[in-house]
């Protein structure tokens, strides 16, 4: 049996390493990939923030050849296009590569992630995607810039107070502003915008400038998050003085990517929007007409069925796939999962749910007997100063039957340093599954001093 699978990332990861862990004599696999390195977003506030080199957030894929045997890896090669004859199964599907290749398959495992699309707002492209790995350099130049230009009007301001008291009481004080703009839901790793305004806050407090700069984050929705972390959140967005304006979609960006209009005609003006762009699958799957369209399920994702992951037509939690695409699944960001019976909501995408749903076809496509499979998330997000919040998402019920099964949320506020130690063992616990032994592994400049 030809297994092909498309994307290194978690997903693609998740599901080469079970189906090649013990290796079976049985079946080929192929993994492909665009990139030949391999990258963790929670690491990428440490980059960012000043904590670790920008190298440090990315492994190179080749040393995880060794943990995944028999595997055959084209690296640095494009699927350009895919091409499926639902209708006609005498028919050979195929992929095209970059290479020229015309790659065939038996089992297709469909796990590129999503792109964002900055297009679908004017004016976004002007605004920094939290969500790009080349947006960390830049991200850092901002913050640096920030905390200069706030130092510099708190040294104005201190001069004006010197040479005139009482006026400078008068004068009201001219402040920087930070906003982080989701752009639109669902999108990957739905804490990260909060963790962003954390460590941001976190660093203007390093900096003795915290009050020079208002903080603000905007959401499109009421709340982004599973509902049990909204008290721990605000209260933390509360304490740490940032602004939460929940219910703005945004209509453009103007000023150069620093002013957010939204539809109800309010704008916000700032000094540095930081984005997160509208996510949709990338453009070869819209052109195999493999994303959705509408239903009750998110626009430009792949819809499947929870239960399996094959992909199926269906609009959401309550009508399953009939007939699925045969032998076709989509896991991890690229994948709609719908779940939830009458009030039907996706399930949030994060990197450990991609590995664990790419591990769940692994072992549907092997036929493993006695798999039980489990859909727990862990996602901690950074709260500055060594803190954290653990958001644990359970699925396990929800995905097995989409219509009736509960989802459970568990949230867990973590002090310093036990927040940032979870977030470094969570990578770390990726690191050493992917490479094994040749994984560098991760830490933070605060800890190996
Ligand atoms: C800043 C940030 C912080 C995050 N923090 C967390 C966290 O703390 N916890 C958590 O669980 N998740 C976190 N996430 C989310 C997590 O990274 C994603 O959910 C996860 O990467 C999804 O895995 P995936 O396999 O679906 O896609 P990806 O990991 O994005 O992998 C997709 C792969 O497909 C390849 N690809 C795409 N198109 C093609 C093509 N045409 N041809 C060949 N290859 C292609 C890409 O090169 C890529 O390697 C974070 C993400 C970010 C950006």
């Amino acid at each position: 049996m030809k297994v092909v699978v498309i994307g290194a990332g978690f997903g693609g990861l998740g599901c080469a390493r079970a189906l090649s862990n013990p290796p079976m004599a049985d079946v080929d696999v192929t993994i492909v990939d665009a990139k030949d390195a391999f990258t963790i977003g929670g690491t990428w506030e440490y980059a960012w923030s000043g904590r670790v080199a920008d190298a440090d957030t990315t492994w190179k894929l080749e040393d995880a050849k060794a943990n995944f045997p028999g595997v055959t890896w084209k690296l640095r090669t494009r699927v350009e296009k895919l091409v499926l004859y639902p209708w006609d199964d005498s028919k050979l599907r195929h992929l095209l590569l970059s290479d020229g290749e015309e790659l065939t398959f038996d089992v297709l495992v469909l796990s590129p992630g999503v792109v964002g699309d900055a297009a679908a707002i004017p004016g976004m492209s002007d605004t920094l995607d939290v969500y790009a790995h080349d947006s960390i350099a830049k991200q850092r130049r901002d913050l640096e810039r920030m905390i200069a230009a706030a130092k510099a009007r708190q040294r104005a301001h201190d001069a004006d107070a010197d040479a005139d008291e009482a006026g400078a009481k008068k004068k009201k004080k001219k402040k920087g502003k930070l906003a982080i703009a989701i752009g639109a839901t669902p999108y990957k790793c739905p804490v990260a915008p909060f963790e962003v305004a954390f460590i941001a806050d976190d660093a203007f407090r390093a900096a003795g400038c915290r009050d020079e700069i208002d903080i603000v984050v905007t959401s499109p929705v009421p709340w982004p998050l599973p509902d049990p972390a909204k008290e721990i959140f605000t209260r933390l967005m509360l304490e740490k003085g940032v602004e939460y304006v929940p219910e703005k979609k945004i209509k453009r960006v103007t000023d150069d990517g620093r002013c957010l209009e939204f539809d109800d005609d309010d704008q916000i003006a700032a000094d540095v929007v930081w984005s997160v762009y509208p996510q949709i699958a990338p453009p070869f799957i819209h052109a195999a007409g493999l994303a959705a369209g509408g239903g009750k399920g998110p626009i430009g994702f792949v819809p499947v069925d929870p239960r399996t992951n094959l992909i199926g037509p269906i609009s959401s939690g309550c009508e399953l796939a009939k007939e699925g695409l045969r032998d076709v699944y989509c896991v991890g960001d690229c994948a709609s999962v719908v779940v939830g019976g009458l009030n039907p909501k996706p399930q949030p995408k994060a990197g450990e749910f991609a590995w664990q749903m790419g591990e769940m076809v692994a072992h549907r496509i092997l036929k493993t007997e006695g798999y039980a499979h489990s859909r727990v998330g862990a996602c901690i997000a950074e709260c500055g100063g060594g803190g954290g919040v653990l958001v644990k998402p359970d699925f396990t019920e929800a995905v097995a039957d989409p219509g009736l099964g509960a989802v459970r949320v568990s949230v867990e506020e973590k002090a310093a340093p036990e927040g940032e130690d979870a977030k470094m063992a969570w990578v770390n616990k990726y690191v050493e599954l992917i490479f094994g032994g040749k994984g560098r592994a991760f830490v933070a400049a605060t800890k190996a001093a």
